[in-house]
């Protein structure tokens, strides 16, 4: 018969549970007990969910007190020196030393490296590799929590990040050396892994992630599949080797081959491999379908997911046929029938973990017992599918008239860059090496206050406004008095850059409940992007006109970009990703017009994200950069020449996508740089970037002051690749984070150095 499992459930809580004990802990105001205590509720609650559901299969090893790739390196023993744990199983504070510096108890020390797995929002602590580390078992808390699962009666698939996945993220620290050369070592270990899980009276099968099977993968990489599995000892456990994220398509023979007993693919994200991986698995091995989306909130299709997953069934075997959700529901919120926010109407369109759990066991149950068997569910999924096929919310047919009307002229200025500078001279009178920021200024208490208590209704709208006009008076008159050139209204009014906007765009939707868990104890909660996008009416325009009515430099208008906000949300599933960006580039514009009709006359559209859209494999980046880019010129080419676009992104690994940045042809570019010395110009050396840049010398991760000194020194390595009349002076990101105190002396400082290097010789 069929088995219905899951790869992995979010840990975080309904109620961010497990967040407010973490921050209790860490802040020493709890004891570990009690942290304890919220784990071990949260495990169960979790489980019992899945059990009662009727899934059969439930995760262990899937809670994690921070990351589960940090949990699968502790409990490889593959600890770095400095945390002192050598020999040791590896105690929590430890644990939590490696993910963020610092715990209740241990010295204060250099956290590991944290990056996004894979292309989610979701962020894992890099592991360290050296090449003469040593692997134990150095924690025991996947074998404790399966025991704790068994005992509370639930069958149970423990589950870890895989060999090859695992060393595949790590990083070489020390001396160089291929990661590959550790797979000698590193096997043996998950064989222990596999020992003391078999030696637990009840576990069948063991999961293990090997998400790295849909990237490209060097030839070395796909060979040491079979070659680690061969090695595993499973000493009588069932293997699941789970894949997501992507389809195998070169790596699938490699997948279909490996000795083990069970594969799991994502359905979702590559349909095709279904059918494919049916033709070539061998014997008795599983197919676990990933059906259920995973990444997004979408309710599924019941009836059309069972045309697929019948013929599959009859073609296979029943009981070979597993079905799952394509990856962990990590990345989806807990469950919505805590949401308090979104209408009746929406919320049938929508499932989250919880709900996916019954669209798992609707499927398991047709094909078991046949669809009479569900009809009601099905009757349910079947409306809520044509409901959003048909609803007036979702299509609108204005929208969609208007991006039939677009032509490629409206994506292009009208004139090249080199043209397009003496009408901005003329309109903006900048000096050589203008000042400037990137939009946003400390958030003070009171302005947090302020829109807090808005929100709330406790404030009237006019009084709200005050509040906000008085903070942007304020940074107004602190930017004249540092003497910054471009100025900033300083966006008091935003909590986040993408919820400000989507809050007042048709087409989004924001859940009071959908937390996400981002790393550590961070949780987001992504707006649904659920129709067609339009901007009734302007967003930021009186906010951006009070600002420049305050001062006779110019005020830069500031604006969130169509991928970012694309990227930074649950997006819908009915149209192409391209397609819903290039519906918010359009309302976007007529932001960007509005904004120049109202005399502002340099723009900035942040694409902070444009870089994490890009897809995994490889192949796939052109057309996703063709789009982003046309989107973005889609939003800011409606303006006239004398109108200076800028554009921002928080990042300086440009090196692959360098002509795609160049070929956004925003006037001006500001990105981080401080941080890594300018190391991002080298690759201005060999491209000959066209228009202006402002590489950030004022690194405001750290609440450090900078000095004069360092700025201008960082100033003159970017002059010896950008030339000066085309070199902007600006901090790496936005303020938001800092207080007036750090920020006040930071940009009279970054002034300062603009001036002194003004006076010297150009290079
Ligand atoms: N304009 C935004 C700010 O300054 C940009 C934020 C970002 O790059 N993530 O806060
Ligand atoms: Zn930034």
């Amino acid at each position: 018969m069929t088995i219905a499992h899951t790869l992995g459930f979010p840990r975080i809580g309904a109620r961010r549970e497990l967040k407010r004990s973490l921050e209790a802990y860490w802040a020493g105001d709890s004891d570990r007990s009690e942290l304890e205590e919220t784990g071990r509720e949260l495990r169960h609650r979790h489980w019992r969910q899945q059990a009662e559901a009727g899934v059969d299969l439930v995760p262990t090893g899937d809670f994690s007190w921070y990351d589960h790739v940090l949990d699968t390196t502790t409990l490889l023993g593959a600890i770095p020196e400095r945390f002192g744990a050598a020999g040791d199983e590896v105690d929590l504070d430890t644990y939590f030393r490696m993910a963020r510096g610092t715990a209740p108890t241990g010295d204060e020390v250099t956290p590991c490296e944290m990056t996004k797995w894979f292309d989610t929002n979701y962020h894992y602590q890099v592991p360290e590799l050296t090449r003469d580390m040593a692997f134990r078992i150095a924690s025991n808390k996947l074998f404790d929590e399966t025991r704790e699962a068994l005992a509370a009666g639930h069958r149970v698939k423990p589950m870890l990040v895989g060999p090859l996945t695992w060393l595949w993220l790590g990083k070489v620290k020390g001396d160089e050396f291929d990661r590959l050369e550790l797979l000698d070592r590193l096997i043996p270990a998950y064989s222990r892994i596999l020992e003391r899980l078999a030696d637990l009276d009840g576990v069948e099968w063991v999961q293990l992630d090997e998400p790295i099977l849909s990237l490209d993968l060097p030839e070395e990489w796909l060979q040491a599949f079979p070659r680690a599995y061969g090695e595993l000892k499973s000493h009588g456990l069932k293997r699941m080797v789970a894949t997501y994220f992507g389809e195998l398509a070169d790596n699938r023979a490699h997948l279909a081959d490996l000795p083990v007993e069970g594969v799991h693919v994502d359905a979702v994200r590559a349909p095709k491999e279904l059918e494919a991986l049916a033709s070539s698995l061998s014997g008795e091995t599983v197919l676990s379908a990933g059906v259920v989306d995973g990444r997004n909130v979408w309710r599924a299709d019941l009836e059309s997911l069972l045309d697929t997953l019948e013929p599959l069934a009859r073609e296979i075997g029943g009981d070979r046929l597993w079905i799952a959700p394509a990856c962990s529901l990590l990345h989806v919120p807990v469950d919505l029938e805590q949401e308090g926010r979104l209408d009746d109407e929406l919320r049938q369109w929508l499932a989250f973990a919880v709900q996916k759990l019954d669209e798992l066991v609707h499927l398991k149950r047709a094909l078991s017992e046949g669809r009479d068997a569900v009809s009601d569910a099905l009757g349910t999924s079947r409306q809520a599918s044509q409901a959003r096929r048909d609803s007036k919310r979702i299509h609108r047919s204005a929208v969609q008239d208007r991006l039939k009307a677009v032509t490629a002229d409206m994506a292009r200025r009208s004139t090249p860059y080199r043209e397009r500078r003496a009408p901005q001279e003329a309109n903006l009178g900048l000096p050589e090496l203008p000042t400037t920021t990137i939009g946003s200024f400390p958030q003070t208490k009171a302005i947090r206050r302020s829109r807090r208590d808005y929100k709330a209704g406790h404030v009237s709208e006019g009084d709200y406004r005050e509040a906000m006009k008085e903070a942007i008076k304020d940074t107004v008159a602190a930017q004249e008095e540092v003497g910054l050139d471009v100025l900033v209204h300083g966006e008091p009014e935003r909590a986040d850059m993408v919820e400000y906007f989507g809050e007042q765009l048709a087409g989004f939707a924001f859940t009071d409940s959908g937390w996400v868990q981002s790393f550590g104890s961070r949780c987001v909660r992504p707006p649904v992007i659920f129709g067609d996008v339009e901007r009734p009416e302007p967003m930021t325009v009186d906010w951006s006109t009070y600002a420049q009515s305050l001062t006779e430099r110019p005020m830069k208008g500031m604006l969130t970009g169509p991928v970012t906000m694309l990227q930074w949300s649950f997006v819908r599933d009915d149209q192409p990703r391209s397609e819903t960006t290039r519906q918010i580039a359009l309302a976007l514009r007529d932001e960007v017009n509005d904004l120049e009709s109202a005399g502002i006359r340099a723009i900035q559209v942040d694409e902070p994200a444009l870089r994490e859209g890009l897809p995994l494999r490889r192949k796939d980046w052109e057309s996703y950069l063709e789009w982003a880019v046309e989107s973005f010129r889609l939003a800011t080419s409606g303006v006239e020449d004398g109108t200076q676009v800028h554009t921002h992104m928080c990042y300086a690994e440009f090196n692959d996508i360098i002509e795609a940045i160049a070929d956004l042809d925003a006037d001006v570019i500001s990105v981080e740089a401080s941080r890594s010395d300018m190391e991002l110009l080298d690759i201005f050396r060999e491209f000959d970037y066209p228009n202006e840049i402002g590489p950030g010398v004022y690194d405001i991760h750290s609440p450090r002051v900078p000095m004069v000194e360092e700025m201008a020194r960082l100033l003159a390595k970017a002059e010896e690749v950008i030339p000066r009349e085309r070199l902007w002076v600006n901090p790496d990101c936005g303020l938001k984070t800092r207080s007036w105190e750090e920020v006040r002396p930071a940009l009279a400082n970054m002034v300062a150095a603009a001036k002194q290097v003004r006076e010297r010789q150009p290079a």
